[in-house]
């Protein structure tokens, strides 16, 4: 069984020791200037270190620790199977405030949780996503086709006349589609369908303009989406959006010559 244990870089440590310290030494300065302030003071170190520390360690804790054959394990313990997996997600880092950059981590989706991948801080964390993402593709690739069965039953249900056959890549994707996830409410969080991951971009609208706009089309029927997607970096809990909205051709082709 392959296994990868993940490590983090040693200026990982030292970059958190560097603003733990600074926190903690503008704490003391705080405190010694306002020595007599009474009962406030005596909650300076949990108003000034305690949300840093929470971060910290809530990241390092849903984080994950080992990567194999069979699912991943968090920092926390917690482990989850790839048989459960619903999605990745991959979040850019935003560099001077619209331009997405490198990918910053990774978000593996599973049905009873998440676990990150900080790429950017790991020693082997490209090797690490490399190895999900073939566990993905095997994945996809070894998964039932759904649409068949219809084949075996006789015409019990014909579908309406005027649509036909639903797409076997599209057909369950609705006008609308909208996900959101927010760091630190996981339990909250909503996902585009799945099938939204097997549509094919075909142009990126405009990579300055934030959202993100890319045109999609899907492969089997020709059907246009458009799909919208941002990230926003927010202290207490970043927030990701993504909608998928169907368009039409004229629209699709419009977009794809504009
Ligand atoms: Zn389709």
């Amino acid at each position: 069984m392959k296994t990868i244990q993940l490590r983090f870089q040693r200026s990982f440590f030292l970059r958190q020791g560097f603003v733990g310290g600074m926190q903690i030494f503008f704490c003391i300065v705080i405190m010694m200037l306002m020595r007599h302030g009474g009962l406030l003071v005596k909650f300076a170190p949990v108003i000034f270190v305690g949300p840093w520390l929470a971060i910290v360690l809530r990241e390092y804790l849903i984080s994950a620790r080992q990567v194999d054959d069979e699912g991943v394990t968090r920092n926390d313990g917690k482990r989850f199977l790839w048989s459960d997996l619903r999605r990745i997600n991959e979040v850019k880092m935003i560099i001077a405030g619209q331009h997405t950059g490198p990918v910053n981590h990774v978000d593996i989706v599973f049905k009873n949780g998440s676990v990150r991948i900080l790429l950017a801080v790991l020693q082997n964390g490209i090797e690490a996503w490399q190895f999900v993402m073939g566990k993905k593709k095997t994945l996809e690739a070894s998964a039932p086709p759904p649409p068949a069965a219809a084949s075996s039953t006789p015409a019990a249900a014909p579908p309406a006349a005027a649509t036909g056959p639903k797409c076997g890549t599209c057909g369950e994707l609705g006008d609308y589609h909208r996900g959101f996830q927010k760091g630190g409410d996981e339990a909250n969080n909503t996902f585009l369908p799945a099938a939204s991951d097997k549509l094919k971009t075909i142009k990126v609208i405009d990579p300055n303009v934030r959202p993100t706009q890319s045109l999609q089309q899907c492969a089997e029927c020709g059907a246009w989406f458009l799909h919208e997607t941002s990230y926003e970096y927010l202290v207490y809990g970043s927030e990701d959006e993504q909608t998928l909205s169907r368009i039409t051709e004229e629209k699709a082709k419009a977009l794809l010559n504009g």
